[in-house]
């Protein structure tokens, strides 16, 4: 009745959770809150959204007609074509290292695209001898199309993997370690709507049973304990689950990719905004995995090195114990059906000052921080294996 939007993903009972509410509601939503039935405290962070947003874009042109270099600006969020054909020059830069990957079309025929790291090297085990086999990882932006900070900080991640390769021992080992495929918008439907109509838009864009209710959530529409608790089946929330178990073509035909390569792939990222968390599997139950303290040792290696360059603080553990119950979401199905150990889902900056409206001056320093946190990772997962 008020029009809420929830922006956090994180559900606790005594603690605080965002949530967006129309001009027009504010003065009843505020008497809702402080009703002697209710007596909920609340604190405005952002009075007006809307001056923010256009403030942000107001900004972000005004720069970039002032810069006059055609040089991708890694401080800067770009619309889908920028990004698409950034990736087109690090194949172009770096022919012996990148080559483009297309996972299929999107919901209204966008490309899903990405590009694969990989070095002509083999992988040596931890003994010294070489590996039969090169493991792989999947790091993925922008399931969720106002994240902006998700697909800015994997492009920061994969252009630090390229231009330090041969020159930083530590980045160079680990390229020759692992393949890496890099998707920087999952979303790209949902991305670009947030671009053209509604900065704050989150699902995709497939219609539904319901009539101007558009898209699901791409992260409960796994086909793993799809649409139970933490899922919605109404076609008008913001957590709606699909029709079916991957209804969504981005989300089923990325989930085929990563099952065709699930002999390789020892490592699944899907980032996410915001809230500064570094979670592991489960998401559908509080129950934890037999390997939960193997995953989230990864996570303690990831966030220790990440809160070492800007002091930027991180929560870790389950999905389910650390944000709330969600279902069929991706690290759940990566993990579970997959069987990708170090499957992750990681929330980036901030903890709500912002939220999915983060300033572009903080993308680098979320970049130089996560690349940290996933380069530790790496070193931890390497030993494990390649034991
Ligand atoms: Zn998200």
């Amino acid at each position: 009745m008020y029009d809420i939007n929830f922006w956090s993903e994180h559900f606790s009972i005594h603690e605080p959770i965002d949530v967006r509410v129309p001009p027009q509601a504010i003065d009843s939503f505020a008497d809702f809150l402080t009703l002697d039935s209710a007596k909920i405290e609340y604190v405005v962070h952002m009075a007006d959204i809307g001056a923010i947003i256009e403030r942000q874009r107001v900004l972000h042109n005004l720069h970039r007609s002032l810069s006059n270099t055609n040089d991708f600006a890694y401080n800067k969020y770009h619309t889908i074509e920028e990004i698409h054909a950034w990736i087109d020059q690090m194949v172009a830069t770096y022919p012996e290292l990148v080559t483009p990957l297309t996972i299929g079309k999107s919901y209204e025929n966008r490309n899903i695209k990405g590009f694969k790291i990989s070095s002509k090297k083999m992988a040596t085990k931890i003994d010294g001898t070489k590996a039969t086999t090169k493991k792989a990882v999947w790091w993925d932006g922008g399931i969720h199309a106002r994240e902006w900070i998700s697909p800015a900080t994997i492009i920061y991640i994969g252009y630090a993997l390229l231009s330090k390769y041969g020159q930083n021992p530590t980045i160079t080992h680990l390229v020759d370690q692992f393949d890496y495929y890099i998707l920087p918008v999952f979303n790209v439907d949902g991305y670009v709507y947030t671009w053209t109509e509604d900065r704050l838009w989150r699902k995709t864009r497939s219609k539904t049973s319901v009539p101007f209710c558009y898209g699901a959530d791409p992260n409960r529409n796994w086909d793993y304990h799809w649409c139970e608790r933490g899922a919605s089946s109404d076609p008008c929330s913001d957590l709606f689950c699909g029709e079916k178990a991957f209804s969504e073509i981005e989300i089923a035909q990325v989930a085929k990719f990563i099952a065709s390569q699930r002999d390789t792939i020892v490592n699944y990222i899907n980032f996410h905004a915001y809230s500064q968390m570094w979670m592991s599997p489960w998401g559908y139950t509080t129950m934890r995995p037999a390997q939960f303290k193997l995953q989230d040792d990864g996570s303690i290696q990831a966030i220790n090195a990440l809160t070492a360059v800007h002091s930027t603080k991180y929560l870790h553990g389950t999905i389910a114990q650390t944000i709330y119950l969600s279902s069929g979401s991706t690290a759940d199905w990566a993990y579970g059906i997959a069987n990708i150990t170090f499957s992750y889902g990681v929330e980036l900056r901030d903890t709500g000052e912002y939220g999915f409206l983060l300033p572009e001056d903080q993308i680098i320093p979320t970049g130089e921080e996560t690349f940290a946190g996933l380069l530790a990772l790496l070193q931890y997962i390497e030993k494990y294996v390649y034991a």
